[in-house]
């Protein structure tokens, strides 16, 4: 096959310009995800590199080799930095990598205007990519959230991939018979031209996949979560609620729940403005949190409004939890200049079996348990009798808990 070196180099120029500029254009419109501005700045630089190393008749040989290099090595540190940024790490991780990078480029420099020799300069060049191609994938393989799988492992594989024939370059530069010649064979230059052509295009790619993958899961959360507390919405709670309802009727386990609502919030709000409230409502949320199992699941299901499914948990151990989380959540004080801003919870519980079969039963047996301890005076847990259990209950399970 014979491929012609100059071509293959404008192709990879080419295609090192095209993804920094997608990766520019994803790090202005996605400012807040770290990392996409290095990635672009890499693959200018790389491409700058390549630009001088195609044009490199103007100037002097160990000029356009130091700048083109230059320019090609800072872009890998670039990718590095961005690498460790996007993944949210602190950026003294890099230093080790590229201590040894700049070494090797130090290295490199020598080879060009100490001792000029090609096989020198192959050798640590390809020590170079392989060391930052080595960390790059070993900070994807050991620091990717779960959600960026499998973006983060494929990319780590190019990575890996890359370092290997890097090494073997490095080998086969110190190996091969150089015949008095002072440059790389064209078999070896064309070969690595056109792993770094697939080096680039997939890696471009791998990295604006990580990006997707992480909006997907940011997206994801989002539409879990309870923007202001942090725990689990209302969308969440009903989907696990079903899903628990079937397996504890189907394992013949015991369910309860427990519909949470702060006394008389409103009047916290008009004292204390809407800020406390919010403020408060937070330290609710972490404190229902901290009283609950995790196998436990709470939502806040409105704006003063929890619900707590505990699964594996009858009447008598579910109300054992609601008087808990009642008394804790009294002592929860936040501190302002005119006095201390404190609130209480009345509580609603309701069982599975004692309280209906599906579970909208259960919400609705929780709620009216919930209205029962609001008219009896708040700060209080209550459960009703919805009289449901009959055949349930005769098995001897569910009323009272594990
Ligand atoms: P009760 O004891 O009967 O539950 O009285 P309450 O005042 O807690 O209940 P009510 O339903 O009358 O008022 C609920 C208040 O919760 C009214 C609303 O302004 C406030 N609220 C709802 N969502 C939020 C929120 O996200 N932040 C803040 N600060 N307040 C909220
Ligand atoms: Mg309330
Ligand atoms: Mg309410």
């Amino acid at each position: 096959m014979d491929l012609d070196i100059p071509s293959l180099l404008v192709v990879n120029t080419l295609l090192q310009a095209v993804g920094g500029l997608c990766l520019l254009l994803a790090a202005l419109s996605l400012p807040r995800q770290a990392g996409l501005a290095y990635w672009a700045a890499s693959g200018f630089s790389q491409a700058a590199g390549l630009v001088v190393t195609n044009q490199s008749g103007w100037l002097p040989e160990w000029l356009a080799l130091l700048s083109s290099h230059a320019l090609i090595f800072a872009g890998y540190g670039l990718a590095y930095v961005g690498v460790v940024r996007f993944l949210g790490r602190p950026v003294h991780e890099t230093w080790a990598a590229l201590a040894v990078g700049a070494l090797l480029a130090a290295l490199f420099l020598w080879f060009t205007v100490g001792a000029p020799e090609s096989r020198g300069r192959i050798l640590v060049s390809s020590l170079f990519f392989a060391v930052l191609s080595l960390a790059m994938a070993w900070h994807l393989l050991r620091h990717a959230e779960r959600d960026l799988c499998p973006a983060a492992t494929v990319t780590a594989g190019i990575y890996m991939a890359w370092a290997i024939l890097a090494l073997v370059r490095a080998g086969w530069a110190l190996v091969i018979d150089w015949e008095g010649t002072a440059t790389e064979p064209q078999a070896m230059q064309a070969l690595t031209r056109l792993v770094v052509i697939c080096v680039t295009t997939t890696v471009t790619n791998g990295y604006l996949w990580m990006i997707s993958r992480r909006l997907d899961s940011e997206l994801m959360q989002q539409a879990r979560e309870d923007p202001l507390t942090g725990v689990s919405n209302r969308r969440v709670i009903w989907a696990a609620g079903e899903m628990e309802v079937a397996r504890a009727l189907r394992h013949h386990r015991s369910l309860s729940l427990l519909m949470i609502d702060i006394d008389n919030f409103k009047a916290v709000n008009d004292r204390w403005g809407h800020g406390t409230g919010d403020a408060l409502l937070v330290a609710v949320a972490e404190t229902l949190t901290g009283e609950l199992r995790r196998s436990d699941i709470l939502a806040r299901v409105g704006g003063e409004e929890f619900m707590a499914l505990l699964p594996e948990t009858g009447l008598e151990a579910g109300w054992a939890v609601a008087e808990r989380v009642r008394k804790r959540v009294a002592t929860v004080s936040l501190e302002r200049p005119q006095g201390a801003v404190r609130c209480t919870v009345s509580i609603g519980i309701a069982t599975l079996g004692a309280d209906g079969h599906v579970w909208e039963d259960l919400v609705t047996a929780a709620d009216q348990a919930l209205y029962r301890a609001k008219d009896t005076g708040r700060n209080r847990t209550e459960s009703v009798s919805v009289g449901a259990s009959q055949p349930l209950a005769q098995n001897g399970w569910g009323q009272y808990g594990a």
